[in-house]
């Protein structure tokens, strides 16, 4: 071991002679100041001294002060300078893979270096470091799955955990994870960081840690929203409720007032795309998946009006746009530049820059950050209000079920008790749902351990439901179609239907309907959209089959995601693409949809009336339901099949399914929940339960008697 410390010791004060020639080069000393530039650098040697004397800082400062390019940079810095850079071992989570790949880039270059010599990122499938990486950036997922093999994180002697102020699920699970670990670790610093200015919640959930703040500087901005917008162009948007025909909510209306401007084709066009706009079921999800940038949309109009108006009104300067994906990007840039007053380069600011709606008090402060400003939201302000409810952390809003295996996988106590020490802990009856569901589907064993299926999902980070249908279909060998089913229930539906063709969209949907199944119908969408891509037509394919073009990328990208991770579990060889050579056979995804989509489950109940077919439905929970009118079903006058399986009820004023598939008695027995060591019992009882209630007296005495014979089974 002296050996290796004189090792040790001769490499730091290698990297700190690199160091300092760096800091003294031209190129250096320039990237140096812009750094001083940073409200952040005005802080280093609080923020170095704070970290020193004491095991837990929390910092917060606006976005753009420079907390993430900074401060991983400050303690590997000060590190290499008290020649400890070849023992310091500094990791910074990221919320988003996309941000630990572009920061740990703009890391590396600040410091004269390629990525993977000290500086180096991880994400899910990916990364860039090296043996002598000391700073690595990567997401909360690959810390947490770092701790599954290594609970005291040996070796590693500062974690930053970035974007606290967020909540995501994720982060508040790590930090649970970490303030357990700090006592067994005493010598490992945590340093959290939080764009957000009430960052006390922190602090006193780390026993009173100190906090420092990055004071910024930020010019007024004034806030308008999309009913100040109309305003300007003449019109005005109420909120009001009126139920239309399908059950649904309609929340606005739009009114004439006496036009205070003339009315452009913009504006008409506008009105028009606001018209067609389909404001049901409203939320602010549904709100960012209207304003897209489709040319059928309602966004990209607006935005066009929008810059034309500032072109004209408002004093010189850049326009900032956030648009929500790179696709959205590239077309509206490619609209822009044909466009008249727009097209002039000079005068407007396409900007990359990953974002969320939710985040768009932040994103105002970096408007500000040069001259005052205006800020324009393309939704009405009740949309910005609910906001405030989606900033609900993340673990008390979502399903829990995820994380509830992550827990059981890091061997962690029982999962209730875990939870209760979360910053904000989720309801207990929240928790008990989501173990008593993991339990039904076979993941959890009657005392609560991860069952053989129950590991393999903790190696697929996606809802449980989803990734049991990933691992049915590779042991079944038909991989391809079910990557497309669950490809297709992890985006936004693709099956469009614009309010005013709503008729026309569900016949084309139709078209792909064959076998009783809103799944299968998307898995031939997906694959005509396929085909006619190799022709470049897939965009056209689209438009005719009112089928979202954006969501078929995002499946198309999604099934390789799936694919790979799926390799990483073992379950297929490493060298498998999913096309052609597997199977396709739809009694086989039908039962595979099923295996993942229990316990939604509802029984079809045929009845004749005035001589004409029909049927009804019906849950266990809930009683008689309906079917969402795009569901394929909707359009049968009967199904012959005796159960329906769905992914999601929507509980307007009765309650709907949206997306389901029917499948027979057989498939049900066989495919619903999961019969494994220890639960099989109580999976054979509640799947009983239902035949039973359904009176299908046939079935249940064939079930029955195989009961009675496993009974008999474990007897013996
Ligand atoms: P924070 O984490 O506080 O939001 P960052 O450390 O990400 O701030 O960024 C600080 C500043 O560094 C930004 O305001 C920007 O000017 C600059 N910056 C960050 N990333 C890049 C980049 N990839 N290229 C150029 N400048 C960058
Ligand atoms: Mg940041």
């Amino acid at each position: 071991t002296a050996i290796m410390e004189k090792i040790l010791w001769r490499r730091s004060l290698q990297l700190h002679a690199q160091q300092q020639a760096w800091q003294e080069s031209l190129e250096g000393r320039g990237i140096l100041e812009f750094r001083q530039s940073l409200p952040a650098y005005k802080e280093k040697d609080a923020i170095l001294t704070a970290i020193l004397q004491n095991q837990v800082l929390i910092i917060s400062g606006e976005t753009g002060c420079g907390k993430t390019t900074q401060i991983p940079q400050f303690i590997l810095e000060s590190e290499i300078d008290f020649v400890r850079g070849a023992v310091c071992n500094i990791i910074c989570t990221q919320p988003r893979r996309i941000s630990a790949m572009s920061v740990s880039e703009r890391v590396a270059s600040e410091r004269g270096e390629k990525l993977g010599e000290s500086v180096g990122y991880k994400v899910r499938l990916e990364g860039m470091r090296g043996k002598e990486t000391r700073l690595l950036f990567c997401t909360t997922g690959i810390l947490l799955r770092r701790l599954l093999i290594d609970r005291n994180l040996k070796g590693v002697t500062h974690i930053i955990v970035d974007e606290i102020h967020e909540r995501g699920i994720n982060e508040d699970f790590l930090l649970i994870v970490l303030k357990d670990l700090l006592p067994r670790r005493p010598e490992l610093k945590l340093i959290l960081m939080s764009a957000s200015l009430d960052a006390e919640l922190f602090s006193s959930y780390f026993g009173g840690a100190p906090l420092i703040h990055i004071p910024g500087f930020t010019h007024p901005v004034r806030i308008h929203f999309l009913e100040n917008i109309l305003e300007m162009m003449g019109y005005r948007l109420t909120p009001y409720n009126q139920i239309d025909d399908y059950g649904q909510e309609r929340m606005w209306k739009m009114s004439k007032q006496a036009p205070r401007k003339r009315k452009s084709q913009i504006a008409s066009a506008v009105e028009d795309a606001l018209r067609a706009a389909d404001f049901k079921d409203f939320s602010p999800q549904t709100w960012e998946s209207l304003s897209c940038w489709n040319p059928d949309c309602i966004g990209f109009n607006l935005i066009e009006y929008l810059l034309s108006y500032i072109c004209e009104n408002e004093r010189p300067g850049a326009v900032l746009v956030f648009v929500t994906g790179w696709d959205d990007i590239s077309s509206l840039k490619d609209k822009l530049q044909s466009h008249p007053i727009l097209g002039d380069p000079n005068r407007v600011s396409l900007l990359t820059c990953h974002g969320f709606l939710a985040s768009s008090e932040q994103r105002r402060g970096r408007a500000g950050r040069v001259e005052p400003g205006e800020c324009y939201h393309l939704y009405p302000r009740c949309v910005y209000d609910a906001f405030a409810e989606y900033q609900l952390p993340e673990i008390l809003r979502t399903p829990l079920q995820s994380l509830c295996l992550q827990i059981k996988s890091l061997k962690l106590e029982s999962i209730s008790e875990f939870l209760s020490r979360a910053l904000q802990s989720p309801e207990l009856l929240a928790v008990q749902n989501a173990v008593e569901y993991l339990k039904i589907i076979g993941a959890l064993d009657e005392s609560e351990n991860l069952t053989i299926l129950g590991r393999y999902l903790t190696m697929l980070p996606m809802e449980p439901k989803l990734g049991k249908m990933l691992i049915l279909g590779a042991i079944l060998n038909c991989l391809d179609p079910v990557l497309t089913v669950v490809a297709g229930l992890s985006v936004r539906d693709p099956f469009l239907t614009p309010l005013d063709k709503k008729d026309l969209a569900e016949t084309a949907k139709l078209q792909f309907s064959r076998d009783y199944s809103d799944h299968l119908a998307l898995v031939r969408a997906y694959e005509g959209w396929k085909e006619a891509e190799k022709d470049l037509a897939g965009y056209d394919y689209c438009w005719k089959n009112f089928l979202s073009a954006q969501s078929m990328k995002a499946i198309d990208s999604l099934r390789v995601e799936f694919l790979s991770l799926l390799k990483g579990t073992g379950l297929i060889d490493g060298n498998a693409t999913s096309c052609n050579t597997w199977s396709y056979d739809q009694h086989l995804i039908r039962a595979i949809i099923c295996y993942g989509l229990y316990p939604g489950i509802c029984s079809v109940v045929p009845h004749v009336q005035h001589n004409e077919k029909s049927f009804s439905l019906k849950t266990m929970e809930d009683g008689p339901v309906l079917l969402y009118s795009n569901s394929v079903n909707a359009r049968e006058s009967r199904i012959p099949y005796p159960w329906l399986v769905f992914n999601e009820k929507i509980k307007v004023n009765s309650i709907f399914l949206r997306d389901s598939t029917a499948v027979s008695d057989s498939v049900l027995l066989l495919f619903g929940g999961s019969i494994s060591r220890g639960n099989v019992d109580g999976h054979l009882k509640m799947l009983g339960g239902y035949l039973e209630f359904f009176m299908q007296p046939a079935i249940a005495e064939k079930f029955q008697s195989l009961r009675r014979e496993f009974d008999e089974l474990i007897q013996n």
